[in-house]
């Protein structure tokens, strides 16, 4: 490493190549504060800003987004990469692990709901106040590509009647004074419902060894449709495992519950799911149902009134959950 060669540079936003002058963190020489008027303010190692100096990041937007989300969100961020040795604290990420923490956002709908989450922290939840957005330096707060893009979200949300009034600001043309409107605030409370930060789908699943890789063909199809499973060991089952899944339903963006066996704690977080405006995502091994079916129960309750997928083996199973999970998250 050489430390000139980053003094001899220009000094740029690591991220999008913007002149930001990073500066070293007091107390700390080997970090820097990047403040760059387009993906905010992070920290960045100093071999993060050597190995990335001359790269263009194909995911460059969403890192933008996520930067910017955090900064709202008074997250600090460090960046720091693979090489050399770093000692992690909270808040730390390669940007591998950075682009984890959020959901793909990919399409303009997705991008429009991004800058109206955005946009109620930006007004501090103050509805009638102005909204001043720059089409140079907002455009990641709507995780878009470009100012071209930025632009044309606005003006398709200013058309889908989200915004009460839009109008460039009368000092600066580059700027966008917007006024959002009551359906704009309606989907706001919508999407605090869906958990749509959340990178997290929980599998309610009996826990027992012969029932194992049942519940690691549902942890695959959550992985294979990009989301981080979570799944709570109950070989010493106690209530405080029971509330500790609950906490992290409530964290989650989407349930896959296994009614296999009828586990009591299984309902238990299907119910509590459904509480919190979720639609657990059910599934039944083919054999237990057939088994089971035309019997009284909680199971024919279920049958009757919900869809259930049956499996007949792992990986059925997985493409099962997969397919549920795209058609579900996809079709807002
Ligand atoms: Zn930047």
């Amino acid at each position: 490493m050489n430390v000139m060669n980053l003094h001899q540079q220009e000094k740029k936003c690591p991220i999008c190549k913007s002149s930001a002058n990073p500066s070293r963190l007091d107390g700390n020489s080997k970090i820097y504060r990047v403040n760059c008027s387009i993906c905010g303010e992070f920290n960045a190692t100093e071999i993060f800003l050597e190995d990335y100096s001359g790269y263009e990041f194909p995911k460059k937007y969403l890192i933008q987004g996520i930067l910017q989300e955090r900064n709202l969100k008074n997250l600090s961020t460090t960046l720091f990469s693979g090489n050399g040795s770093f000692k992690k604290t909270g808040g730390d990420f390669t940007i591998e692990e950075l682009l984890k923490t959020v959901t793909q956002v990919e399409n303009p709908s997705q991008k429009i709901d991004k800058l109206l989450e955005n946009s109620e922290i930006l007004l501090n939840h103050n509805a009638g106040e102005n909204l001043c957005l720059s089409l140079t330096s907002s455009y990641p707060l709507a995780y878009s590509r470009s100012e071209k893009e930025f632009d044309f979200i606005l003006k398709t949300m200013n058309q889908e009647g989200y915004f009460l009034s839009m109008g460039k600001n009368a000092s600066n043309s580059s700027k966008y004074d917007i006024k959002l409107s009551l359906k704009a605030w309606k989907r706001i409370e919508e999407l605090k419902k869906q958990n749509i930060n959340s990178n997290q789908g929980f599998v309610a699943c009996i826990f027992d060894p012969n029932h194992k890789q049942f519940l690691e063909a549902i942890r695959e199809g959550i992985i294979q449709s990009k989301f981080d499973p979570m799944s709570i060991d109950r070989e010493d089952y106690q209530e405080t495992i029971l509330e500790k899944g609950l906490g992290e339903i409530r964290k989650s963006r989407f349930v896959v519950a296994d009614l296999t066996e009828e586990s009591g704690s299984v309902f238990i977080e299907i119910g509590f799911a459904m509480g919190l405006g979720m639609q657990p995502i059910l599934v039944i091994k083919e054999d237990y149902w057939e088994k089971r079916k035309g019997e009284e129960g909680k199971l024919e309750f279920y049958s009757q009134n919900y869809k259930i997928l049956s499996y007949k083996d792992e990986q059925e199973l997985s493409i099962k959950v997969e397919t549920a999970i795209r058609a579900r998250i996809e079709s807002r």
